[in-house]
Formats: structure tokens, C-alpha cells, sequence
């Protein structure tokens, strides 16, 4: 049962992406997820996600995204920036070409989605974009500068996007997670020891390593499925009048 509903979704090959993809065609939405590993997209290609690979650095990689889905569903509805990751590692550290890096895929990338998916959206005077930021956007936490960065930026840019869009009746919703038990932690912690070895903040880089990695495998952090069915709601949900 289609219920007619567009939806692209970044970062659909992992965590909370994937779940939020199962979620939406469970309930019919007709769902396009984009990410580079397309092959972890397989199991839902059976419960009909259109997966297709996207390498959200890459310039080429997002036109062929949008053009692909706009000449087989004549429309995106609904576009969820879920695709990021987090490169921690103290500042003295970390090269600023790995931060620039962060910034390609949790900002840059996403900004030039959301303008190859704008005027579609504005033609149809309708849409919803919904960015996937952190806990991480509103405080910082140690040896987290460049990620934070990143995802506060989301934050300005989601609320000066949203101010511009509303007149076009397209609503920007901004979710923050806090720690979700996927991936992300795993990753982040590798860039924090690596970026660190063999420096003076070694040995608190490892601690602090080893600790993140032994939350993001413990019981301690929240189900994918708990923020995906924010997520939903958030597809579901209607702008208030008011605003
Ligand atoms: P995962 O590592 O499980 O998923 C990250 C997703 O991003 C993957 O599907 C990955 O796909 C995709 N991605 C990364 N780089 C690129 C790229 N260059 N091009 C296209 N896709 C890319 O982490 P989460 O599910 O936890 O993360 C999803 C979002 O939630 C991120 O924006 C993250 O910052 C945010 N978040 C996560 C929290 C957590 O505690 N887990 C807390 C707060 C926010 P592939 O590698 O196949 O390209």
C-alpha cells in the first residue's frame, strides 16, 4: 500500500537510517534511501526501499541522486539528512583536512541536497525537510570540537533555512539525539585514538577512547528504533498554525 508519499533518506545503510527506512515503508511511504554502502541496503530492498548510492562529498554523486529519483517519482516530498559522522580527536590534532571533511558530509553535502530538492518542493508549495542533528549541536563534550562544529552549524543553517521556506509552505524540523546505540560511537572513537597517537594527549585520548567505545557496545544507550520512531512522527507531523 503506497499512500503516495516521496521520501529520500541519506545514511539508509546503517543505524539510525536504516531503521527510520523500515519504519516509513512499513507505512507506506515510498521510500528512497541513499548511501555509499548500497549493499547494506539489500535486506529492505525486499520490503521495496529504492536504494541508491550516494557519496554525499562528492558533487556528481548528489545530482545523479536528485535527477535519478525526480525521473522515476516525479518528486521528493519528504527529505530526511540523516548521513554524518563523528571525527573526534583534540584540536591540536586532528588535521584540518579530516575536519573539513566532517564538514563535506555533515553540513556541505547536506546544504547542497537541500538546494537541488528546494525547488521541487517549492513547485509543489508544499514539502519537509528534516535534519538530523545531535544533542552535540546545543553542548560540547570533550575531544569532540570539530564534531560539534559541524552539527551546531546544522542548527543555525536548519533555522535560517526554515524562516526562508515557510512562506513556500515547507517546514524544516531539526531532531537531536542524544547517544543511540549505533556505529556512530565506534567510528568516532577509531579517529579519537588514531588522531592522537604518538602525542601529548595520547594516554587521555585513549581513556577516553576505550570509554566511548565500551558505551556505544553496552546496553546503556538507546535503541536506533527509539529515534526512528521520532523520526516518523516527525514525517507524520503538521506545522502549527501559530507559527
Ligand atoms: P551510523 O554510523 O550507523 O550511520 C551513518 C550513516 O551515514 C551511514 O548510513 C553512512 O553510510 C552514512 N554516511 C557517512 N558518510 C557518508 C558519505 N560520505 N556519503 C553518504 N553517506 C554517508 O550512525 P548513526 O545512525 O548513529 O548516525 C546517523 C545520524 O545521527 C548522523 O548524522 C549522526 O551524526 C547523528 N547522531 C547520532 C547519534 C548517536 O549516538 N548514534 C547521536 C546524535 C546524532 P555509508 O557509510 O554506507 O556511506
Amino acid at each position: 500500500m503506497d499512500n503516495g508519499k516521496v521520501v529520500l533518506i541519506t545514511g539508509a545503510s546503517s543505524g539510525i537510517g536504516y531503521q527510520t527506512a523500515e519504519m516509513l515503508l512499513q507505512q507506506g511511504y515510498r521510500v528512497y534511501g541513499a548511501a555509499r554502502r548500497v549493499e547494506k541496503m539489500e535486506p529492505l530492498k525486499g520490503k521495496g526501499l529504492q536504494s541508491l548510492k550516494l557519496d554525499i562529498t562528492e558533487e556528481a554523486s548528489i545530482v545523479n541522486l536528485v535527477d535519478t529519483i525526480i525521473h522515476d517519482a516525479g518528486k521528493i516530498d519528504i527529505l530526511i539528512n540523516n548521513a554524518g559522522y563523528g571525527s573526534y580527536g583534540v584540536i591540536e590534532n586532528v588535521s584540518l583536512q579530516e575536519a573539513r571533511n566532517q564538514f563535506e558530509v555533515n553540513l556541505f553535502g547536506l546544504a547542497r541536497l537541500v538546494q537541488l530538492v528546494l525547488p521541487y518542493m517549492r513547485k509543489q508549495k508544499n514539502g519537509k525537510i528534516i535534519n538530523i542533528s545531535s544533542m552535540a549541536g546545543r553542548v560540547t563534550t570533550y575531544m569532540g570540537a570539530w564534531y560539534h562544529a559541524t552539527k551546531y552549524a546544522l542548527e543555525a543553517f536548519s533555522d535560517a533555512l526554515r524562516m526562508e521556506t515557510k512562506p513556500f509552505g515547507i517546514d524544516v524540523v531539526i531532531i537531536e539525539p542524544g547517544g543511540i546505540k549505533t556505529n556512530w560511537g565506534i567510528i568516532a572513537a577509531e579517529h579519537l585514538k588514531e588522531s592522537s597517537q604518538k602525542t601529548a594527549y595520547e594516554i587521555r585520548a585513549n581513556e577516553a577512547a576505550k570509554k566511548m567505545k565500551k558505551s556505544y557496545t553496552s546496553n546503556r544507550l538507546s535503541d536506533p528504533k527509539l529515534i526512528a520512531e521520532t523520526i516518523v512522527k516527525a514525517v507524520h507531523s503538521k506545522r502549527p498554525k501559530t507559527r
